[in-house]
């Protein structure tokens, strides 16, 4: 961080600043020009609060050289962070699938849509149980019994589960869940965050719809802060000015999150686009970029789902995709290098 200091700056507050400072293990490199004088910060400066010294009466201006996020930096974690979640892992190079309804409607829905997808490479079944849903009167989701029946789909077939959370307080119902979702929505519901990462469950943080690649980040610093090193970023599209797609999916995001942060990138093509037609498209590209995998919305009758049908591709669709997402991965992760070069 630098500091650039006014002209003449009362020497009382400079060093009442440099004092404050080396309160916080930084230290303070001073370079005195003919009129301006620089601050020179070294040490970790994520937990400085730029705003307090921007208002200082001696202060110009203050500029950040550091992210201000620590724990989700690649520069302080080079390693790639792998998830486990029973035999799965996410982010080890592999292309991990979820797949599954928007929300759970039923047994037979959901534990059916959970075989198919198992069957056809899923690793993950998803499902929502309580519904974040732009209109208060369209269906808010089954709740705790949705829990119930994705627990039964996991019993049925050895699935792990990913579901979001909305609140803090739901906690306690979570406890069987692999994997807790925090929604667009509420990715700076700080509360949530907070208490997240007082757990050790894997989290998979989306992004919001208005967010940077540093709001995300900032996000998931919340949950690695708090003690829970578990957290997969997920890109489900954003809003631009295009609205022939819900969303828009921004690809970008693969290289340069990871080259910010050491965290898994998972992409979400169903919410992005809104249309299932648009979806193996954007899945395929997703793979082609280098994601660590994809949270796909599938749906055994998209005309008659509850929520989010006509971006959920069926059972079917998702059979013939899956094989190609694997080899396009692969083909990309130079495991046939001599492709490639022809
Ligand atoms: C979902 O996954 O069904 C969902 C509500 O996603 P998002 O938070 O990305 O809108
Ligand atoms: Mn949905």
């Amino acid at each position: 961080m630098i500091v650039i200091l006014k002209d003449n700056p009362d020497r009382q507050q400079l060093d009442g600043l440099i004092r404050w400072l080396g309160d916080q293990q930084i230290e303070v490199h001073p370079t005195v020009g003919v009129h301006q004088t620089i601050l020179g910060l070294i040490g970790d400066t994520s937990r400085i609060d730029i705003d307090l010294i921007s208002a200082l009466e001696i202060v110009e201006d203050v500029k950040r050289v550091q992210e201000p996020y620590k724990n989700a930096n690649r520069k302080f974690h080079p390693d790639d962070t792998v998830i486990r979640v029973g035999d799965v892992q996410i982010g080890d190079g592999s292309l991990t699938l979820f797949a599954g309804p928007c929300s759970v409607e039923s047994e037979e829905q959901i534990v059916g849509i959970a075989r198919a997808v198992k069957k056809s490479g899923a690793a993950i079944l998803r499902g929502g149980a309580f519904k974040p849903r732009t209109s208060p009167y369209a269906f808010q989701g089954m709740g705790d019994e949705g829990l119930h029946l994705l627990l039964k789909a996991k019993e049925a077939t050895g699935l792990p589960i990913c579901t979001e959370i909305m609140d803090a307080s739901q906690l306690p119902l979570f406890e069987d869940i692999d994997i807790l979702q925090v929604g667009a929505r509420n990715m700076q519901n700080f509360a949530l965050l907070k208490a997240l990462g007082k757990t050790n469950k894997p989290v998979l943080l989306k992004r919001g719809m208005a967010s940077s690649y540093q709001d995300l980040l900032m996000s998931a610093e919340y949950i690695l802060a708090g003690g829970n090193p578990n957290v997969i970023l997920c890109e489900r599209g954003i809003r631009t000015f295009e609205t022939y797609t819900r969303n828009t999916l921004d690809l970008s995001c693969i290289p340069a999150l990871k080259t910010l942060s050491h965290l898994p990138v998972i992409i979400d093509p169903s919410h992005a686009a809104g249309k299932s037609a648009l979806v193996p498209s954007l899945a395929r590209a997703a793979a082609a970029g280098g994601a660590d995998g994809l949270l796909i919305e599938v749906h055994n009758d998209p005309a008659h789902a509850l929520c989010d049908g006509p971006q959920s591709i069926t059972p079917k669709v998702f059979d013939a995709l899956a094989p190609q997402l694997r080899q396009i991965h692969d083909l990309v992760r130079g495991e046939q290098t001599d492709v490639i070069i022809r």
